[in-house]
């Protein structure tokens, strides 16, 4: 399974999936259909799915086009979203598979961000050690931050972000939008003595003076540099006056709204 990331509106990323050997591809979270129609045709590929993680605009603006290009097309979301999701068939669970160019992937209901939302967790492609599984997780966890929360509480984003720190550390983190900078440009106020978040913001600062991407991220170094995956360290904990884990980060979440 090849993964191209597509830019689109003015942060989004939208990943085309594609099987070269059946020449079918399938789009997670398409913001507009346009780059997702000129990939494909670049490919001469068919789009039999679209994986949806919520139902914001921002992720399933192009659904309806790419239905009326693609007539076979499955539209794919999580149960909650039912009514929300355009064109949506399939309606999705924790621990639902769906299968792509011979990989599955795990359904993981995540709310938080909305009270819908969910992710793909595609394990990899065999049992070597340097496999990457690929996590497309929508706006539930970016590079170096989270959603912010719209329909879900502290606690609930917390359990949510647990059950995605549960995946292994080499697991690439393909989130949907390119915010990793200005999250890190908080990250750096609230864990100040953290050598792993420094040399990290230092690489980003550097990638994004020249345009370049910093999606996908792996889950390893989130855990190490992202605080809203830390809300057990005594230095993030210090740093709101908390001891309590789901308060943390509801006060890092507070902080970083305003920031
Ligand atoms: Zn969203
Ligand atoms: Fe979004």
């Amino acid at each position: 399974m090849q993964i191209y990331r597509l830019e689109a509106l003015s942060d989004n990323y939208i990943f085309l999936l594609h099987d070269p050997q059946q020449n079918i591809a399938a789009v997670v979270d398409p913001a507009e259909a346009q780059p997702v129609l000129q990939k494909l045709q670049d490919l001469g590929a068919q789009l039999v799915a679209i994986f949806n993680t919520h139902h914001h605009n921002d992720h399933v603006g192009g659904n309806q086009k790419l239905m009326q290009h693609f007539k076979q097309v499955k539209v794919y979301g999580g149960a909650e979203d039912r009514g929300r999701i355009p064109g949506q068939q399939v309606f999705l669970k924790e621990g639902d598979r769906v299968e792509f160019a011979g990989r599955s992937a795990e359904v993981l209901f995540v709310p938080g961000h909305t009270r819908a939302h969910i992710t793909y967790y595609f394990h990899p492609e065999s049992k070597e050690e340097d496999e990457t599984g690929d996590l497309f997780c929508g706006d539930t966890l970016f590079a170096g931050g989270c959603g912010r929360l719209f329909e879900g509480s502290p606690a609930q984003m917390v359990e949510s972000l647990s059950k995605l720190c549960n995946l292994p550390d080499n697991t690439r983190v393909w989130c949907a939008h390119e915010y990793t900078l200005k999250n890190l440009q908080f990250a750096i106020t609230v864990d100040r003595n953290n050598a792993d978040l420094q040399s990290r913001f230092a690489e980003v600062k550097a990638a994004r003076s020249q345009q370049q991407a910093t999606v996908p991220s792996m889950l390893g170094l989130e855990k190490l540099t992202n605080p809203f995956l830390r809300w057990n360290q005594p230095a993030l904990q210090s740093a709101v006056n908390s001891h309590d884990p789901v308060q943390t980060f509801a006060r890092l979440r507070g902080m970083k709204d305003q920031f």
